[in-house]
């Protein structure tokens, strides 16, 4: 033994290349006999043959298995040998007695041309009477279906298995991604060492093992401390080989993996094969700190109580999968909840309460940088090194994954123990990231044996093996720098909340700029009003004033000074509608709406009428269908249609002027105004709402402020509507418009 060898210089894979399935020796237990292929002459024998017959293995060779078994035997074991399937585990072919008077369990396969025939001793010592596997299988049976998940599917079964088969412990280990394995289920005597959430190594349960555990359903040592029978002779009489014993029940364990179990104090064990869609999920360890003998009767019980735990386990793991998923996006909406409540949603993402942000995604630590200030929760990297981290995030995804982030960025190395695993989120707008550290699984998980014994190997006809548990070092090496795995729904859940916080940003910019525009929006209002309401008065002194000279002194001006004094008059008149009109206009905008049903013939019948009578204002009124009921404010909607029957006569140069007024039915309901009059150019289809905008010369088409449409259109607005137009120039206007929810019936 040379315990100064290090990992470095050690070929590891000595371990893996034991061919596990060429023992050349069995358990001694039982008895191996090799026939040919009519199941007639003994071609090899185990060593032990003596033991059990009182003939060595010698002399048995060549010779006729009558010399074992009475003819009554022969004849059943024979024919049960003709239906045997090639290379598949062995065949139970019921007891039969020996010569010898001793009672065999016998079971058969065949392999390479030859049958394999096994014998077991009969011994009459199982814990619970055979008579009444059945029904403890059948019960245990009805206790795994209503299991929830897959670690009460295993504590079900460990505690079913030690009843059934008086192991000191039975066990039930899940392996991972990488191989190592973790205890989940326990059942035990007291004064046994408990393993329960131990994590073991991935080179505790060598491929090779893996691979057998694999092919045969189980495998049993009923003392560890055997001496293995080799077989005689040692090679198979037809390949000049050691035979294959792949599937052989007496084959005996590798020697290190009985090591292993010496080591722990274990003699006899009776491993189960968990296996999930054909690859080893987990197995089912039973051990005992005595050789302990378990009859066929009850392995065969153990078997299918662990055939149905495989079978079980993609429903439960799928069961439980969901159940994960959703309790993580519970977490993550009350987060999110959490976050629409609070005037500060970014509170909620710092904040230590339940669950916080590290939580949500089952990570150990996480960190929050938003607007360059950043948050650190639980265990993370240092602020620097997150800073740097960042400037490496800004050039990947916006989302990325990884349980092997010192891989992907090498920095990563120095905080590798607290950061091995990172999910990163970007924010929108370079506004920040959301973080979440998952630590490097050696760290995270607590560890059978101890870890950190000096490893020890082993020199073996000039091989250099690992022996067991030591190997632990080595696997150590292959799994720094590596956390947890982030599951498919945890990512989800991260753009979840990224999606989440960059909605709440837009929203608060959005109600930042709404406050604003509200508020400047107001004081233009007050400072409409409040100009146009101060103009009013000096106006009025000017227009007073002017007044007063033209009468006193207007005689004695010369014409040019009376025009002058004329066109101050003229101008102020102006002024004042235009200020008039200014405070019409912002009352527009302070205006409580008054609504009532409303009868709108009634409405456009009282601004048509008065026309009749006024010749130059002369247009033929057509009102296709009688106008409908509405809820609006009849005195406010009436000047809507004032105005746009008013501009329908007004721009209009026709010899016979045409103003249709109807409206089509519809959700909303779309009222129109129609004229045959001078069109508006499509580029001025905007221009004509703006406050006195005027498409004409001042005096043109009879003159006005430019201010009527304005005030129509803010007016429908109010009422929640919307005004368009379409027009052709020389052909004619259609002015639209709807009132909104509040205008229908
Ligand atoms: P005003 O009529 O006082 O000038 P409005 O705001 O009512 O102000 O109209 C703005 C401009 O839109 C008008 O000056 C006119 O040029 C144009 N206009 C409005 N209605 C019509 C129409 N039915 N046909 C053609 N032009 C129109």
């Amino acid at each position: 033994m040379d315990s100064s060898v290090t990992a470095g210089k050690l070929d590891f894979s000595s371990c893996d290349r034991q061919q596990v399935q060429f023992p050349g020796a069995i358990f001694p237990h039982g008895v191996l006999l090799v026939l040919d292929v009519a199941g007639q002459k003994v071609l090899q024998a185990s060593a032990n043959t003596h033991t059990y017959f009182d003939l060595d293995a010698s002399e048995l060779i060549n010779k006729d298995i009558g010399h074992l078994f009475g003819q009554g035997p022969i004849t059943v074991l024979q024919k049960r040998f003709a239906e045997l399937p090639e290379s598949t585990n062995p065949v139970y072919l019921g007891r039969i007695n020996a010569r010898s008077a001793q009672k065999f369990d016998a079971f058969a396969h065949r392999i390479e041309g030859v049958i394999v025939l096994e014998l077991e001793l009969v011994l009459n010592d199982t814990p619970v009477p055979i008579a009444d596997l059945y029904v403890e299988v059948r019960q245990c049976t009805t206790r795994l279906h209503a299991a929830k998940t897959v670690r009460e599917t295993l504590e079900v079964v460990v505690d079913q298995l030690r009843r059934m088969t008086g192991y000191d412990s039975v066990l039930g280990f899940k392996f991972f991604e990488d191989g190592s394995g973790c205890v989940l289920a326990e059942s035990r005597r007291p004064e046994f060492a408990s393993y329960l959430d131990k994590h073991f190594p991935a080179t505790d349960v060598p491929e090779p093992a893996r691979r057998q555990l694999r092919v045969t359903p189980f495998q049993y040592v009923s003392d560890a401390a055997y001496e293995p029978v080799p077989l005689v002779p040692e090679m198979h009489p037809l390949t000049g080989r050691p035979l294959d014993l792949t599937f052989a029940l007496l084959r005996c364990t590798s020697r290190m993996c009985d090591r292993y179990y010496l080591n722990m104090g274990v003699h006899g064990k009776l491993v189960l094969s968990l296996l999930k869609d054909g690859e080893l999920w987990g197995i089912i360890s039973c051990l005992s700190a005595t050789p302990h003998h378990l009859p066929h009767d009850v392995r065969m019980a153990c078997e299918s109580l662990a055939n149905m735990v495989s079978l079980l386990l993609s429903a439960k793991q799928q069961a439980e999968h969901y159940a994960q998923a959703l309790e993580t996006k519970r977490r993550v909406g009350q987060m999110i909840d959490c976050m629409t409540k609070e005037p500060v949603f970014q509170l909620c993402l710092v904040q230590q309460h339940e669950p916080n942000l590290s939580e949500c995604l089952d990570a150990q630590g996480a960190a929050v940088i938003i607007d360059n200030a950043m948050t650190m929760l639980g265990n993370t990297p240092t602020e620097a090194e997150v800073k740097d981290l960042l400037s490496w995030l800004d050039s990947q995804t916006e989302i990325i994954a990884t349980r092997h982030l010192p891989e992907r960025y090498p920095p990563a190395r120095q905080f590798q123990k607290s950061a091995s695993g990172l999910l990163a989120a970007r924010l929108s707008a370079g506004k920040g990231y959301l973080l979440w550290f998952r630590p490097e699984v050696v760290e995270e998980i607590s560890w059978a044996g101890d870890p950190n014994k000096p490893m020890e190997v082993d020199e073996e006809n000039g091989e250099i093996r690992l022996t067991p548990r030591r190997s632990f070092e080595l696997w150590k090496e292959t799994v720094y720098g590596t956390a947890r795995a982030w599951q498919e729904y945890e990512i989800e859940a991260a753009d979840e909340l990224r999606r989440a916080v960059n909605t709440l940003h837009q929203m608060e910019e959005l109600n930042r700029t709404k406050s604003q525009l509200e508020k400047s929006n107001a004081e233009l209002e007050s400072f409409a009003y409040i100009a146009s309401h101060d103009l009013k008065e000096p106006l009025r002194g000017i227009r007073n004033f002017s007044h007063i000279l033209e009468e006193s002194v207007g005689q004695s001006l010369n014409l040019e000074d009376q025009r002058r004094l004329g066109t101050i008059t003229r101008l102020t008149q102006r002024m004042d509608n235009l200020i008039e009109t200014l405070l019409q206009y912002s009352r527009t905008e302070r205006l409580e709406l008054s609504r009532e049903e409303a009868d709108l013939n009634e409405i456009v019948n009282n601004i048509t009428q008065p026309l009749e009578g006024d010749p130059t204002r002369q247009a033929r009124i057509i009102i296709p269908k009688p106008l409908p009921r509405v809820v609006c404010d009849p005195v406010r909607i009436s000047e809507v249609f004032s105005n746009l029957i008013t501009n329908s006569i007004k721009y209009n140069d026709k010899p016979e002027k045409c103003v249709e007024i109807g409206f089509t039915e519809g959700k909303p309901v779309t009222f129109y105004v129609r004229d045959n009059g001078i069109g508006i150019s499509q580029n001025h289809y905007e221009d004509i709402f703006r406050i006195f905008k005027r498409l004409h010369k001042r005096d043109e088409y009879g003159g006005g402020t430019g201010a009527g449409l304005t005030i129509t259109k803010k007016v429908i607005e109010r009422h929640g509507g919307n005004i368009w137009l379409e027009s052709k120039p020389e052909e004619g206007t259609t002015f639209y418009f709807t009132l909104g929810p509040i205008g229908e019936n």
